[in-house]
């Protein structure tokens, strides 16, 4: 089969090549891939910075770990799926069942954890393998998808689950509150439509300039009530009066490199206010100047956030099944699996918000 694999360890080494079919175990599933998201995740495996924790895989390595499809083929043993079913999988492929994150349903913290698409064969493949392990323990990691809705944006639950989860069940978020996002990619995009779920009033994104002139207009179509920019010098204090007197309640950081927006997050927000840390930084996230007196005498709650959980899944499954969800805005491009590096191009050069592989496209170029 076709498939977007890494070759060796190390920036480049990707390719669009043949691989092996997966093998169907008797306890497994095999989907065919209908739609694969690229993540922001996935930019160091071809441009770099590359990262320890992909040293291990075993080459050629399938990547992709936001997709969707059709089941396949389903093994001898499996009675909770058929061929046809149309299924979108949260990319877990292994968790150990024991842990005191798998007792309590948190299976994205299992400390043993493997992901699709990180530690074994991933969906940017025609076909991809769902291990019957994880069907077993973590039964809801796959999940049906509603009628009403298309693959392309089944396989960009992840990053609007992340979304939910960052704003409803971590910030707890109320109709009426005040919030401020940092960062207009595809987890900011989603905050933003999940702040307007819930009826946030003041909705604050602050971007780059970079990412403003397609990323921006997106935002506003959204529900973003004001735009800012990350290098304005008095970003703070325009915040502060955004919020006037009720003040910001959550600030969502859906930011890459971002190493200083902690401290202005302590400043910007309201006393008991709330700092999700979504996006991830490979700098130091540090104070400026002693601001952790500030943090204590506020009060402020720091949240570290790891994915989604399965409320997360299920509830956004029927936000979008009664027609509350609108992704077409921030699916901007669906392209052929063998054109995956323009994807990866137009999202590093933030011409796009989400793109969207699609491996049947490929039999009308
Ligand atoms: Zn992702
Ligand atoms: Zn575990």
């Amino acid at each position: 089969m076709k498939a977007v694999a890494k070759t060796a360890y190390g920036p480049e080494h990707l390719s669009y090549m043949d691989v092996p079919n997966p093998v169907c175990g008797d306890n497994d599933i095999v989907l065919k891939v209908k739609a694969a998201g690229i993540c922001g995740s996935d930019m160091p495996l071809l441009y770099g910075p590359d990262e320890a924790k992909y040293e291990h895989y075993t080459y050629p390595m399938v990547i992709g770990h936001e997709f969707a499809g059709e089941v396949f083929e389903v093994g001898k043993n499996v009675t909770d799926w058929k061929k046809g079913d149309r299924i979108v999988s949260d990319n877990t492929g292994y968790v150990c069942g024991h842990c005191p994150a798998c007792e309590t349903g948190n299976y994205l913290l299992c400390p043993e954890r493997k992901g699709i698409g990180g530690d074994m064969d991933g969906g940017m493949a025609e076909y991809v393998r769902i291990p019957g392990i994880v069907l077993q323990r973590d039964a809801a990691s796959v999940r049906r998808i509603p009628d009403n809705m298309e693959f392309e944006y089944a396989s960009v639950m992840d990053p609007i689950c992340n979304a939910y989860k960052a704003i409803i069940q971590e910030a707890e978020i109320i109709p009426g509150d005040n919030i401020v996002i940092y960062g207009n990619g595809p987890l900011g995009l989603f905050s933003v439509q999940i702040a307007k779920i819930v009826n946030a009033a003041k909705i604050i994104v602050i971007s780059t300039k970079r990412s403003a002139p397609v990323r921006n207009p997106i935002c506003e179509k959204l529900g973003a009530t004001d735009l800012l920019m990350a290098d304005d010098p008095d970003l703070v204090s325009k915040v502060k009066a955004l919020g006037g007197e009720d003040g910001i309640a959550a600030v969502i950081n859906c930011a890459s490199r971002s190493a200083n927006v902690l401290p202005q997050a302590v400043e910007m927000l309201r006393p008991g206010g709330k700092f999700v840390m979504v996006g991830y930084t490979r700098s130091a996230v540090t104070y400026a100047e002693d601001p952790a007196d500030l943090m204590g005498h506020k009060g402020i709650h720091f949240i570290g956030h790891m994915g989604y959980d399965h409320t997360s899944w299920r509830n956004v499954l029927a936000l979008y099944r009664e027609g509350r969800i609108d992704m077409s805005p921030i699916v901007t491009h669906k392209l052929p699996l063998s054109k995956w590096r323009d994807g990866f191009e137009l999202f590093t050069k933030r011409e796009a918000a989400k793109v969207v592989l699609m491996p049947e496209l490929d039999k009308e170029v």
